[in-house]
């Protein structure tokens, strides 16, 4: 067997890579990691973490509203964006010492450099360093896409919108996926006037439709302003040094800031893998069979760079497959069925399997069933929100197909009845469960 210098080389130290790398070591393969900028990743510096740190402190401005009918009064009470900004950027760091040192613990090697893959065993290191492995990981990840516009380069993405110096006054939004949605509820609670743009008249993508028409209308409720169907023509600085954006179908608008949320794509560019042999997909994504392998047996890869599902916990399970299969003698596939997600907007969204339409679509007769009810907390604050769930069953045998909701804490509900959709309980498993009283989540029980 050839020598190498490395049992496992892996280029990213995102949620895939940080997995995949410590439990290869952990089977006693001899491991490095390179990164070009922080461990953790996407999720842990500039993603999922600080984002839901943010949701936190943006709901609170509707918990002291809130407040006000359970008897508190708050004499002054004021946001300040860089105490939130500045302890939620001092969390990152204390997660990303936390990542490190569990690399470390590991006995993983970390090279805080950019790597390129330079042959089906060879790592060049942005020092021109060259090392060879046995298996090289590709876990580099997704990067924002920014659609081509004359004067793009003025608006920012998620990557920099934890380190905003000031909150804006006015901010447009492109884009109607995860990202616009959830940063429009954040800025919204901040006071920042919000207004999302989309290049088509649909939200959220892949949600159930009544869930997307209810976030849509509590957000216009909540003051947040939609246009559809508007594809940006340019963003140009005026002379008070706003940002004023023209875009089709509608009429321009002036802000302060502009946010691209219009999606992530793969970062192999420049990476070297078609030179290697390495077969990239559309957007540029590498191709994979079940185990993370690509068409070239020693090059792998996990996460949001295959293009597959574009979630955290799926590119952790994906990098423990990896390891497993290949250093733990325990060849293992990942199901990409009945993903549970969540959208962490105002209100958050989750959802589980198939919605009504693909349901419809798959098995032709199904079963509905729902419950739209204003959740106590919100009757007795005076706030006209209401939740919805919706269950969504095959007629043949009331095996549950999916569960949607939106309301307070949906997530943290969807997360154990996504066991249950999963492992293919049925209504009836469901009604046979006693409620427990008063919670939302109870309705999950209750449901006609
Ligand atoms: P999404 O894929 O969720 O949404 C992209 C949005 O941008 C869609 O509304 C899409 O419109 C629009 N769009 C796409 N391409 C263009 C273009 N060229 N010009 C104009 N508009 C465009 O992407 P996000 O950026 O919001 O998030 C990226 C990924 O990160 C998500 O897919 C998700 O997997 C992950 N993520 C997950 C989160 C969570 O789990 N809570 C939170 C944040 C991100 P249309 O639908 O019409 O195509």
């Amino acid at each position: 067997m050839a020598d190498y210098d490395y049992d496992l080389f892996t280029i990213g130290a995102g949620s895939g890579g940080v997995r995949a790398s410590r439990v290869a070591a952990a089977h006693g393969a001899k491991v490095a990691v390179a990164e070009e900028y922080r461990v953790g990743g996407t999720c842990v510096i500039r993603g999922c973490v600080p984002k839901k740190m943010l949701v936190y402190g943006a709901h609170f401005a509707e918990d002291v509203q809130d407040a006000r009918n359970f008897g508190w009064t708050m004499e002054t009470c004021r946001f300040d964006w860089k105490v939130l900004r500045d302890n939620v950027l001092k969390d990152v760091d204390r997660l990303n010492g936390l990542y490190t040192q569990t690399l470390e613990n590991h006995g993983v090697e970390i090279i805080p450099q950019r790597a390129t893959v330079s042959g089906p065993n060879e790592v060049t290191l942005g020092d021109g360093r060259k090392v060879t492995a046995r298996h090289i990981l590709i876990a580099v990840g997704a990067r924002p896409l920014i659609p081509e516009c004359k004067g793009h380069e003025l608006g920012i993405t998620s990557n920099e919108v934890f380190h905003l110096d000031e909150l804006p006054r006015r901010i447009l939004i492109a884009g109607g996926g995860y990202i616009a949605n959830e940063f429009a509820g954040i800025f919204n609670e901040f006071g920042t006037h919000v207004t999302i743009i989309n290049r088509s008249d649909t939200l959220l993508r892949g949600y159930d439709q009544s869930l997307r028409d209810r976030l849509l209308q509590i957000s216009v409720m909540k003051g947040i302003d939609f246009r559809f169907n508007a594809s940006f023509r340019g963003i140009e600085k005026t002379e008070d040094g706003c940002l004023r954006v023209s875009m089709t179908n509608h009429d321009d608008l002036e802000v302060d800031c502009v946010l691209f949320a219009t999606g992530r794509i793969p970062n192999t560019e420049g990476l070297g893998l078609e030179a290697a042999g390495v077969t990239l997909g559309e957007r540029g994504a590498i191709a994979v069979d079940d185990y993370g392998t690509t068409n070239v047996p020693s090059i792998h890869a996990v996460g949001d760079v295959t293009d597959r599902v574009q979630l955290t916990p799926v590119a952790i399970r994906e990098g423990q497959a990896f390891a497993d299969t290949l250093f733990g003698d325990k060849p293992t596939k990942v199901s990409h069925d009945c993903i549970p997600s969540a959208v962490f907007s105002h209100p958050p969204i989750a959802a589980v399997g198939l919605t009504e339409s693909e349901a419809r679509n798959k098995f032709g007769t199904i079963k509905i069933y729902q419950s739209d009810f204003r959740p106590m907390k919100n009757v007795l604050a005076g706030r006209n929100e209401r939740s919805l769930y919706k269950m969504v069953c095959n007629a043949a045998d009331g095996r549950i197909l999916g569960i949607h909701m939106i309301g307070p804490d949906s997530p943290e509900i969807m997360q154990a009845a996504a066991v249950a959709v999963k492992v293919g309980l049925t209504k009836d498993d469901f009604d046979a469960t006693v409620a427990i009283h008063p919670t939302m989540a109870e309705e999950l029980v209750l449901l006609k």
